[in-house]
């Protein structure tokens, strides 16, 4: 049985006093040991994040990582700065960071090598446009991202990692996805592990949903059988965040 996993992505929003302040008001609403909880903030907010969030059920996580170990990378995070201060999850290829920041499939898998390297979970995004799934594409559009994110990814390490599936027209827009579509696409992402790998490795793995999870639709969307938690922006803001955690309750 695969334990739910429930990470909050803060974007670029909160300075670190405003992220202690934000901890603190969540720290008892979110409050569910039958799930994982993660708080991804900004990598200024890191080491406060922590600190605030220590004694809790919260792991704090980084919302990007770059893929070598050190050097001139004017700006930049390495895995070691992130599991020096006991980062334990990076979300890796969020479609934001495709869009504004060039990221590939290439630079997911070898950030995706990295962490694993590291011992850092990586939450790995995928996700269609409105036009991919207007064209029906969208199975197969996924299927190749998970393919090249997990290249030379070993059958322990996969097992291990989190796959965000992410409908790109459903991030911040209100509009999520119905819970059979992101079901059918979820299945379809265990299938594709299953062929990579077997079907230990696709039954271990978790997949996320994410795209406007709101308190309302956490539920529906967590009861599909391929479905092991949420990616959750806007609302991992607000105390709203607290009834998406215990939407089991
Ligand atoms: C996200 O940032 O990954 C996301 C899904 O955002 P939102 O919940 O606001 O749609």
């Amino acid at each position: 049985m695969r334990k739910k996993i429930i990470a909050g992505n803060w974007k670029m929003n909160k300075t670190p006093g405003e992220t202690v302040a934000l901890i603190n008001e969540l720290k008892p609403l979110v409050a569910n040991d039958e799930v994982d909880v993660v708080f991804c903030v900004p990598a200024i907010s890191i080491i406060p994040a922590m600190e605030a969030a220590k004694g809790s059920n919260i792991s704090i996580g980084a919302e990007n990582m770059y893929f070598e170990e050190s050097g001139a990378y004017t700006g930049e995070i390495a895995p070691n700065m992130l599991t020096d201060v006991g980062v334990k999850y990076v979300i890796i290829g969020h479609s934001e960071r495709r869009e504004y920041f060039a990221e590939t499939d290439e630079t997911v898998n070898k950030k995706v090598l990295k962490a694993f390297e590291h011992g850092i979970t990586p939450i790995i995004c995928c996700g269609e446009t409105l036009t991919q799934r207007e064209q029906g594409i969208t199975i197969d559009w996924i299927r190749q991202q998970i393919k090249v994110a997990f290249l030379n990814v070993t059958a322990e390490q996969a097992k291990t990692a989190v796959i965000a599936y992410e409908p790109i027209w459903a991030i911040g827009t209100g509009k999520t996805a119905t819970s059979d579509q992101a079901e059918e696409v979820c299945a379809a992402i265990r299938s594709c592990i299953a062929e990579i790998y077997d079907d230990a490795t696709a039954e271990e793995i978790r997949i996320q949903y994410g795209g406007s999870v709101n308190a309302k639709n956490a539920a529906e969307l967590f009861a599909k059988a391929d479905i092991d938690g949420g990616l959750v922006g806007g609302a991992s803001l607000k105390p709203e965040f607290g009834n998406i955690v215990n939407y089991n309750k």
